[in-house]
């Protein structure tokens, strides 16, 4: 779900804009932006003061009538209204249903048709919940309907067997189904009918909303419909009408009217999908916008990787680059043949070989004469990357430079003076190569390793006035498609879906229980005596109790004096200071120690291909992208891997996301499992901090939307339509909604 919390306040900007922007003096230069006088638009955006003048120059908008005025709300109400943040009559206009309940067809059972929807009601008789092998559970409720027995199923919602009360009186919708001689609806809507409701009552296609305590869905209904009556025209259409007609898409007042008050589901699904798209739309416009900017505004130096150049690059790895590697390599290449800058983001599943990648783009810049950095998450990673090139560059004259925080000063200051006097070709280091005390010279492409962790700000940090380097962007884990376009719907994409060949892969089970835990400690004293090495995660630092299981630090001493008794094991976490960190990782990789036990520190791009089994604990709190991504550290080398899931504790989908992940290895598709179970907000970790900012819409449920809006958008900023003045109202939404989420480069 998404967090509707995002969109306080912003509402009534839609219409303060929509409304008034468009004929006040002052908003020209908002409108206009990258225009011949693009200059003034970031900064007109991010003006307060001039955006107020604007809103309070206008006449009092009606559609900002706080929601209590709405018929039938009153102050009550309101208040418990905003807990929805539905404050205006606007925000309640804008309360988007969930889906509808279908009850046009209400039949007595004996004339149901199987996979036709329709409705029955009756009361409840009996409720039964059991669980089924595969770890699901399955709820059912059996309805009396007028001397007929129908069984609606619930599957993985064991909640559904207390929501209802026997004889309770409920309308289920949906496609039922003939079993052994009984009706069955698997998964049907519900509905319930009060005492005194009668079916008739019911009848119709009704929007279901999502509620808060103290409103009921039927007041709900009553408030919307409220709404619609006395507002929804008064709603202006941000799209130029010939627009709308050229996609068909119906006035947005009257989608309005179509989502609160359908009279068939189809009127619904229009009316609701053209709200849908509007916030799709909007975003993508301003991810367009983006692009456009990065493209027009910025230049970059042009880099021609020669023959020689490639050969030359080629002959550093001990192995030949992978059919997925090369192409990316081409791709990027192509990018920096053009003054442009690139903008690209290259997606690969763990242990794919995206450094390589990097190292083939860093050098063709320094065989061009250019300057070239790595930005790494953390310090361990960068240490690592930097290992890697030492090696790769050993025999080679390229001056290379590592810049971390806490760096002696003196050292600092020598570093500091080659990158600024484009001595040092090469730099390596954590978000300390950001800082504004470092100048390049002449950078000509910034790489940044593992994306998640960084913010758009970073990626615009390399940036100096008019000009930019490339920027290549490394994610730690594929990102389902609907939030790629989401996120960064900017960026170019390159995708590597191979792993280089040899690799096994990593074996995965589940240990659920106490006999199982010690089956899979002895299969792991038995590898380490093969030579293999270990590492055992936990999920938290400390804990409330000596017995606490996610305590790393209890794991690791009860871990040393039973099951792993006699070999050597370290602890690591974020706790320790950096120099323990490193020491321990330094032993780890040298072999001097069997098992590391950590907390997720080691999760992102740690590379000891040794280490071949990893036991996670209580696997159940972690999710799916992060379960594959810690998974990822096992599979490095050409010895066979071994995960082991370990989990007692029952958590909402937990089962589900570890049998995927004993099923599946593949990166793409877990990730958009992974979307698919937890929403968009919590794959990317971008709740808070605005990356993700749609107020209606879901990228991964509305994906077919998204598609679509993102068409549009490339077009209409492309092509130029979007800077005729018809668009106006809509650019200016566009802008008030995402010039500063967005963090659109300063011009000028
Ligand atoms: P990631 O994409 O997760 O960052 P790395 O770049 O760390 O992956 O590569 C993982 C491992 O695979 C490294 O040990 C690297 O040397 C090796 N590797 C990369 N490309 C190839 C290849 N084409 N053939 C064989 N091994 C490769
Ligand atoms: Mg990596």
């Amino acid at each position: 779900m998404i967090d509707f919390r995002q969109h306080v306040g912003d509402a009534d900007h839609r219409t303060r804009s929509g409304l008034n922007l468009s004929t006040s003096r002052s908003s020209r230069s908002i409108l206009n932006p990258l225009s011949d006088q693009g200059s003034g638009y970031v900064s007109a955006m991010s003006d307060p003061v001039r955006t107020d003048r604007v809103l309070q120059n206008g006449p009092a908008n009606p559609l900002t009538t706080p929601v209590q005025y709405v018929p039938g709300v009153g102050p009550q109400r309101a208040l418990l209204l905003g807990n929805l943040e539905i404050r205006t009559a606007l925000d309640l206009l804008f309360h988007v249903p969930n889906s509808i309940n279908d009850f046009t067809d209400v039949r007595p059972v004996p004339k149901l048709q199987a996979d036709l929807e329709q409705s029955v009601h009756g009361r409840i008789v009996d409720r039964d919940s059991r669980s089924l092998s595969n770890g699901r559970s399955l709820v059912g409720i059996l309805l009396n309907c007028n001397g007929h027995f129908v069984r609606g199923l619930w599957f993985n919602q064991p909640w559904m067997l207390k929501k209802y009360r026997d004889n309770d009186h409920l309308v289920f919708s949906g496609k039922p189904a003939r079993k052994a001689g009984r009706w069955e609806f698997n998964n049907p809507q519900v509905h319930v009918l009060a005492d005194d409701d009668d079916i008739e009552n019911a009848a119709g296609v009704l929007p279901r909303y999502a509620l808060t305590d103290g409103i009921k869905m039927d007041q709900m209904r009553r408030m919307t419909r409220a709404a619609v009556e006395q507002f929804a025209d008064l709603v202006p259409d941000p799209l130029p009408e010939a627009y709308r007609e050229q996609h068909r898409l119906p006035h947005l007042k009257t989608a309005l009217r179509w989502m609160h008050t359908p009279t068939t589901t189809e009127q619904f699904s229009q009316g609701r999908n053209r709200v849908l798209l509007d916030d799709l739309l909007e975003f993508q416009l301003g991810m367009a916008l983006r692009r456009r900017v990065w493209n027009h505004t910025l230049r970059a130096p042009a880099i021609d990787v020669s023959a020689k150049v490639d050969a030359r690059i080629r002959r550093l790895f001990e192995f030949r680059l992978t059919g997925g590697q090369d192409t990316a390599v081409q791709e990027i290449v192509a990018d920096l043949k053009r003054s442009q800058p690139m903008h690209r983001l290259l997606q690969a599943d763990v242990g794919a070989g995206k450094t390589a990648v990097a190292v083939y783009a860093m050098l063709a810049a320094v065989a061009s004469g250019f300057q070239t950095v790595l930005m790494a998450p953390t310090e361990v990673l960068a240490t690592q990357h930097w290992e890697t090139f030492d090696e790769l560059l050993a025999e080679s004259r390229v001056k290379r430079g590592f810049l971390i925080g806490g760096l002696p000063a003196a050292q600092k200051r020598e570093l500091l003076e080659g990158i600024a006097t484009g001595a040092t070709q090469l730099i390596i280091g954590t978000q300390a190569v950001i800082q504004d005390a470092v100048k390049f010279k002449n950078l000509a492409l910034a790489v940044i390793d593992e994306q998640h962790r960084f913010g758009v700000r970073q990626r615009a940090g390399f940036a100096d006035g008019e000009t930019s380097p490339h920027v290549l962007v490394m994610t730690a884990t594929p990102i389902p498609r609907s939030l790629c376009l989401t996120r960064f719907g900017d960026l170019d994409v390159s995708q590597i879906r191979e792993l280089p060949p040899g690799r096994q892969k990593v074996v995965t089970a589940r240990v659920l229980g106490a006999v199982e835990q010690v089956k899979a400690w002895d299969f792991i004293r038995q590898q380490v005596g093969k030579g293999r090495q270990a590492y055992v995660v936990c999920p938290r630092i400390e804990g409330q109790s000596e017995d606490d299981e996610a305590a790393v630090e209890t794991v690791y001493r009860q871990l040393c004096q039973g099951e792993l008794s006699g070999l050597k094991v370290e602890l690591l976490h974020g706790r320790m200071d950096r120099e323990q960190r490193h020491g321990v990782m330094d032993r780890f990789r040298a072999q001097e120690t069997d098992v590391l036990v950590s907390t997720t520190v080691i999760e992102v791009g740690v590379n000891v291909p040794n280490a071949t089994i990893m036991v996670i604990q209580q696997a159940e709190r972690f999710g799916l992208a992060q379960l594959h991504q810690l998974r990822g550290r096992i599979c490095r080398g050409s010895y066979q891997g071994y995960c082991f899931l370990f989990s007692s504790a029952e958590v909402p989908d937990a089962a589900e996301r570890l049998l995927a992940m004993e099923r599946s290895s593949d990166g793409f598709e877990l990730a958009e499992k992974d979307a698919e179970l937890r929403g968009p907000g919590d794959v990317l970790g971008v709740r808070q901090s605005g990356a993700l900012p749609l107020r209606v819409a879901n990228p991964v449920r509305d994906i077919q939307l998204l598609t679509i809006a993102r068409r549009m958008a490339l077009n209409l900023v492309d092509n130029g339509e979007f800077d005729q003045p018809e668009f106006r109202a809509l650019k200016a939404i566009v802008l008030e909604r995402f010039a500063h989420v967005l963090d659109l480069p300063q011009t000028g």
